[in-house]
């Protein structure tokens, strides 16, 4: 394996790290409807131990450990590997949809039909391509074609629709473009947005992150969410925008980062997910509290974490 291999493989592996903590970060914000959720946000205190990772983590695993063993998306064998892993743990907070394509290809139909028959043919347009995918950004990364044409078929195994293989497409190159310029001064905020545009698909995705990129310095979270979405309809279009907006706000300081992604709110556990993958690709996990670390759940070894 040639230098550049190996860097990307570990900034790939951090990315994954980043991923898994902010969707354990993440989903331990979920308050019960008696706790008051801005007070306890606002004075920072992480949320008690455990923190378990969901089916942000669970898929991102089974594609990381495809990347180790095949070096490439086949999307058969792929297919197979996240209807196998559902099978084994479902209860991980997978979407109602999902529960039922997973299903159906594990008990043997072909994943096209199951995928794109879904929402009266549309296919499904939710965030979950988009959740998993910050690693596979990271591995191809400064082969942006690759990266793209990657992320799109490892999208379409489960969300056929244009919006969510956009949402996947956006995520990867974010985490690509921010892998690749690591040591390299922070990009800023809004020309970062706009380059990891110019590579997505005409599409709603694209349109909110080209809203995001027009954000003046300063704009509060509240306000971002609120324009752009945070995931409360588990859409791609209501996800990438926000948690690529916060995570480029932050490329060098991940718990920052998973601070600012958290108070939108919405789908808390997916949003730091796709922000965690993304900051990690450049920054690392390093700089994450101990007490962070211990809280996670930890990887599980099948994902191909100690591979490399
Ligand atoms: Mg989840």
């Amino acid at each position: 394996m040639d230098t550049d291999t190996a860097g990307r493989r570990r900034q790939a592996r951090a990315s994954l790290d980043g991923l898994v903590l902010g969707d354990a970060f993440g989903d331990s914000w979920f308050l019960r409807s008696d706790e008051p959720a801005e007070e306890l946000l606002a004075a920072r205190r992480p949320r008690p131990a455990p923190w378990l990772w969901t089916d942000d983590s669970a898929m991102a695993f089974v594609l990381f450990a495809h990347l180790t063993q095949h070096g490439e998306v086949r999307p058969d064998l792929l297919a197979g590997d996240f209807a196998a892993r559902y099978a084994s743990d479902p209860d991980r907070g997978y979407g109602p949809s999902m529960h039922n394509v997973l299903r159906r290809i594990g008990e043997g139909e072909d994943w096209r039909v199951v995928t794109t028959g879904h929402f009266g043919g549309q296919g499904s347009f939710g965030n979950g391509a988009a959740m998993r995918v910050a690693p596979l950004g990271a591995w191809f990364g400064a082969d942006l074609a690759a990266v793209v044409e990657q992320a799109r078929l490892s999208a379409l195994i489960t969300h056929a629709h244009p919006e969510a293989v956009a949402g996947a497409v956006a995520v990867a190159v974010a985490a690509a473009l921010a892998a690749s310029g690591a040591g390299r001064a922070v990009p800023v905020r809004s020309e970062f947005l706009r380059e990891v545009a110019g590579h997505v698909p005409s599409s709603d995705v694209r349109s909110g992150l080209l809203t995001a990129a027009g954000f003046p310095d300063g704009t509060s979270v509240r306000h971002a969410a609120s324009v752009l979405g945070s995931g409360t309809h588990l859409s791609a279009p209501d996800t990438v925008p926000f948690a690529l907006w916060s995570a480029a706000g932050g490329l060098d300081d991940l718990p920052e980062t998973l601070w600012r992604t958290v108070a939108g709110w919405g789908d808390r556990d997916t949003t730091c997910a796709i922000a965690g993958g993304v900051v990690a690709a450049r920054a690392g996990t390093g700089g994450v509290p101990g007490a962070w670390r211990q809280a996670c759940e930890p990887i599980p070894g099948w994902s191909g974490w100690t591979l490399l």
